[in-house]
């Protein structure tokens, strides 16, 4: 589960391996050479699909680094930023779409069956890393696992963004804001810190243009006793969606004096 430390920004912030729904950061001081000489590298794995049996090769990250600040959703930083292909696998034969795939529950197959997954994973006008991370949510959806889709749905805007496609970048991120919104009602953060949540939440739906909901959410978690991190990224928000501004922001620009 990602830190509250995922808002400190401008930190550099070496990540050896991603583990969790969200992204494994470790805070550190170092901004030493040895630090910033550390690269992404991968491991060719090999890997059994749980549902077809065929073996394929993955590339699995073992080891990257972010240095800077993650967007105001806590996309992370480069180097991590670039490495989102690793963190979700796809089998080339039956299109089972998951984090682990060698991980196969029975019930699954009429999802993975389905004709509107199969017709996702086909499309050919959606960048194939976002049809991979929106039939994992699909899955996560049917196993329950509410965060985990709001996770792969909100990657999934990711790598809508990164190739200028903007409007399923916000339709996607509007259906990871009801799910995240729709868990954290339950009691359940997404993640760790008070109020981490809720400005995650509020950043998915201002970048999907649903700017009156955000400042809602905005105007109950300012009555809260958050941080002052969170304080300031949700004021930065509020500013943000008066002025209409539905961008990628950074959580350091909502810092005009970071909190140490
Ligand atoms: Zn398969």
């Amino acid at each position: 589960m990602l830190q509250t430390s995922g808002w400190g920004a401008g930190r550099a912030q070496p990540l050896i391996r991603p583990g969790d729904e969200a992204h494994n950061q470790t805070t550190s001081d170092c901004g030493d050479e040895t630090t910033k000489k550390q690269m992404t590298t991968y491991l060719s794995e090999s890997t059994t699909c749980g549902a077809c049996g065929r073996v394929f090769i993955h590339k699995s990250l073992a080891s990257t680094n972010s240095f800077g600040s993650p967007d105001l959703d806590l996309r992370p930083p480069e180097m991590h930023r670039s490495t989102m292909a690793s963190w979700v696998q796809r089998c080339p034969t039956c299109g089972y779409c998951a984090k682990d795939v060698s991980k196969f529950d029975e019930k699954l197959r009429c999802v993975i069956e389905d004709a509107n997954y199969q017709l996702q994973l086909a499309d050919k006008d959606c960048p194939e890393l976002a049809s991979t991370l929106i039939c994992a949510g699909k899955v996560s959806e049917f196993s329950a696992d509410e965060v985990a889709a709001g996770w792969n749905y909100l990657r999934a805007a990711w790598a809508f963004d990164d190739q200028k496609c903007d409007p399923p970048a916000s339709q996607w991120r509007s259906r990871a804001a009801d799910i995240f919104a729709g868990v954290v009602a339950k009691g359940t953060p997404i993640v760790g810190g008070a109020g981490g949540s809720q400005a995650i939440i509020v950043d998915c739906l201002r970048r999907s243009s649903r700017g009156t909901e955000a400042l809602a959410i905005i105007s109950q978690a300012l009555e809260q006793d958050y941080d002052d991190v969170i304080r300031q990224a949700l004021i930065f928000q509020k500013q943000l969606i008066e002025r209409g501004d539905v961008a990628c922001h950074r959580v350091e620009e909502a810092l005009p004096h970071p909190v140490t």
